[in-house]
């Protein structure tokens, strides 16, 4: 600062002018000053970048022109993963300033931000492949455009002493790189070599043979652990489901490119895209009737859950392997979560890996894959987690108070807002699981450390019993907001459209807890963010035996079946008479879910009596819906209280059944009647209101049949029609909508 003074006195004749730009968004630790300087230097501009709340100052001294110049690339053409929220501009008097400068970040920025994991980036793949490069083979390759980030910190702001790589200490050449502005390494806080960095436990050749000779391996990620086999292997595979207790749950498949993943499934561009994107989601995709991976990996599944290498140690194992196509799994006992530390991981996983793939760099928190698809032309993400979490998203109004959204109790996800940013954090699984228990709770600390927040209110849903409800009620000096089940997936689904007015929520899914006690699933919402009514609904049946009923969908059928004045004879054989008897006489909760109908239907077809994992009766339904164009629906008779009947669809379902139809016309036809029950309902709701905006959230949506469906019907019907694309439309979205929610509340 002090050399300012003397530059002043040989100020230039053409009075230069200087501005003061702030950049928000995600514009830490994605290279971004690197950048700033190299735009600075490019335009013949002096003055300085810095890392602050939420974003980066620039202050830029010189021609106006060249500074317009410097303004406009420095919007349109950002680093790979950076994403500009905002750009302020002011002017500055000129202090004469000569060259331009990095100056280090402020101590403690208020407002922290964390970049999600990214996968290896171009140039670093070349340099791991590059027999020349001093990184030749290295697997803990990165630099500021790719590598961890939320997996290896641990406290705020982003720096190499707040991560795992604390414990490796730069060597010169990585500290000359790391120190030098025009490096690419320029303060990549998880750089390393071989000679600094983390160590495998074991080569990735041998690995790689391993594999190639039928054997299992638990490999250490970004977010966990993984169990891997040969994917061609049907006996490997079906090794691994025995010894890990997943019976029918499908696999994913790591493949090494995109031409391997064309060999397994059928791409759209969008598809291509989506698998590809620097957060490598695993991308279900149509798999080819040719598809070489074994039966097992997803047994009867026409969709195939593939993803590519995100890590070089993915990259060089895919490698060893001649890129053959690889089971991915979650390295997991059944339905617990990841494991992610290494002496977990020895303990857990040792009695279902052969060996392990690990290394010395430390996992910090746990962070399952993001799962995505393409519907409808679009991306839909089904879990966003792992290169997704905790990048911000942006609420349609401002949170008065930093407020902390609990979520709901299954694919539990939670949200800090602050301002008009949403931060969702990754995926945590269900709630009723003592483990995801606790990560729920030690994530919540986490992430109130990292983004340095403190929540006023909490929000949590309306249902007394879940976890989530009681973290709330236990939390001290907060101030508390219920917000109903399906109100908040509508409030989401307005939210990532930028929805504020009011709109027709059509919000269908498995289970919540409603307004007067009965679980709600199959709702016709109006309302906006402030309030809601519940204009409409599916008509509601007991459910028998309440929870019992979602791992057995034959009482849910016995349910139907009943409430269409037909006798359950149809179970038997299949089900005990006594078992049917008994059912009957159950006292059980009253459900109007869209999601138990879908059950029964899948039970009355004789494809699923009961579940092995959570939604399974539907997803098979849906697979055999798919295998038909059958035309026509069953009757939707809405009576004058806006109660959609369900009598007449299990009536009519029963007439084709009795008749000797096809079952996959039967399963299509029902399909098509939720979609004909979604048209006619929101066309009456039109002429009730006036409103011509829909909005369709809830599981029931993750089905591509019924959301491709109401989003063509309803768009001839001239709806303007929204739905999920960035957050899921299950329950791992409801948080945004709960924030929403207390925001537009005033909370
Ligand atoms: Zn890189
Ligand atoms: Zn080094
Ligand atoms: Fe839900």
């Amino acid at each position: 600062m002090h050399e300012r003074e003397a530059h002043k006195v040989s100020a230039r004749v053409d009075a230069p002018s200087r501005r003061a730009i702030c950049v928000q968004g995600i514009v830490q630790g994605v290279g971004f000053r690197p950048f700033v300087y190299r735009l600075a230097i490019r335009h013949r501009l002096a003055g300085f970048v810095r890392n602050e709340t939420g974003g980066v100052a620039i202050e830029v001294e010189g021609e106006d022109r060249s500074i317009d110049e410097f303004a406009r690339d420095l919007e349109s053409a950002p680093p790979p993963n950076a994403r500009i929220g905002r750009i302020s501009c002011e002017p500055r008097p000129p202090s004469g300033e000569r060259g331009f400068t990095i100056v280090p970040s402020l101590a403690r920025p208020e407002a922290p931000s964390i970049c999600p994991d990214t996968a290896t980036c171009e140039e670093c793949l070349c340099e791991i492949l590059d027999p020349a490069d001093r990184r030749f083979g290295y697997a803990f390759t990165n630099c500021t455009n790719c590598g961890p980030r939320f997996t290896v910190v641990a406290g705020a702001p982003y720096d190499r002493e707040r991560t795992s790589m604390r414990a490796f200490p730069l060597c010169p050449p990585c500290r000359a790189e790391y120190e030098d502005p025009e490096d690419r390494r320029y303060h990549a806080e998880a750089t390393a070599c071989p000679d600094c960095g983390p160590r495998l436990g074991m080569a990735p050749a041998v690995a790689g043979r391993q594999i190639l000779e039928g054997r299992i391996l638990a490999v250490k990620g970004l977010g966990g652990f993984h169990l891997a086999c040969d994917a061609g292997n049907d006996e490997a595979v079906r090794e691994l489901r025995r010894r890990k207790g997943r019976d029918e749950k499908p696999f994913a498949v790591m493949v090494g490119d995109l031409a391997a993943a064309r060999a397994l499934c059928e791409m759209s561009d969008p598809e291509e895209q989506l698998l590809a994107a620097p957060q490598r989601p695993i991308v279900l995709l149509r798999r080819r009737a040719d598809a070489p991976v074994a039966e097992a990996v997803a047994s009867g599944n026409p969709l195939l859950g593939l993803m590519l290498p995100y890590t070089p140690l993915h990259h060089l194992l895919m490698a060893a392997v001649g890129g053959k196509p690889l089971v991915m799994t979650s390295g997991n006992v059944s339905d617990e979560p990841i494991a992610y530390r290494d002496e977990d991981a020895l303990r857990d996983l040792g009695k279902i890996a052969d060996s392990f793939l690990s290394h010395d760099r430390e996992i910090l928190t746990r962070c399952d894959d993001s799962v995505a698809r393409v519907v409808g032309g679009e991306p839909l993400v089904l879990r966003r987690s792992r290169g997704c979490a905790p990048a911000p998203l942006k609420l349609p109004f401002r949170c008065a108070s930093p407020t902390l959204a609990l979520g709901g109790a299954l694919k539990a996800v939670f949200a800090l807002g602050r301002g008009e940013e949403a931060i969702l954090s990754h995926h945590l699984g269900d709630l009723e699981h003592y483990e995801a228990w606790r990560a729920y709770v030690s994530s919540i600390e986490l992430y109130e450390k990292l983004f340095q927040f403190s929540p006023e209110v909490v929000v949590h849903d309306l249902h007394p019993d879940y976890p989530s409800t009681r973290y709330a009620l236990e939390r001290e000096g907060v101030r508390r907001i219920a917000v109903q089940h399906h109100h908040a997936h509508m409030a989401a689904c307005m939210a990532e459209n930028g929805i504020t007015e009011p709109v027709i929520g059509v919000t269908f899914d498995g289970t919540g807890y409603g307004t007067d006690g009965t679980i709600w699933g199959g709702e016709f919402l109006v309302g906006d963010h402030g309030s809601f009514r519940r204009a409409a609904h599916f008509e509601d049946v007991p459910m028998p035996g309440g929870e019992a009923a979602i791992r057995e969908p034959w009482r849910m059928a016995v349910a139907y079946l009943a409430r269409a004045g037909e006798s359950p004879d149809l179970l038997e054989g299949r089900i005990p008479s006594k078992s049917l008897e008994v059912v009957r006489r159950l006292k059980s909760p009253r459900t109007s879910s869209c999601g138990r109908l879908f059950d029964a239907v899948s039970s009355l077809l004789g494809i699923r009596d009961r579940v092995s994992y959570e939604g399974q009766a539907a997803i098979e339904l849906e697979w055999l819906a798919r295998t038909s164009a059958a035309r026509g629906a069953y009757p939707v008779e809405v009576s004058g209280d806006g109660v959609v009947r369900v009598g007449p669809v299990i009536s009519g379902l029963l007439a084709d059944l009795r008749r000797g139809a096809p079952r996959a016309d039967l399963a299509r036809r029902f399909h098509s009647t939720i979609v004909e029950a979604i048209r006619r309902v929101c066309v009456l709701l039109r002429a009730e209101t006036g409103l011509d905006r829909v909005v369709l959230s809830g599981g029931c949506f993750m089905n591509e049949i019924v959301l491709t469906g109401a989003l063509e019907a309803l768009r001839r019907e001239d709806f303007r029609v929204y739905r999920h694309r960035l957050v899921p439309p299950n329950d791992g979205g409801i948080c945004l909508g709960q924030l929403a929610v207390a925001a537009a509340q005033g909370g």
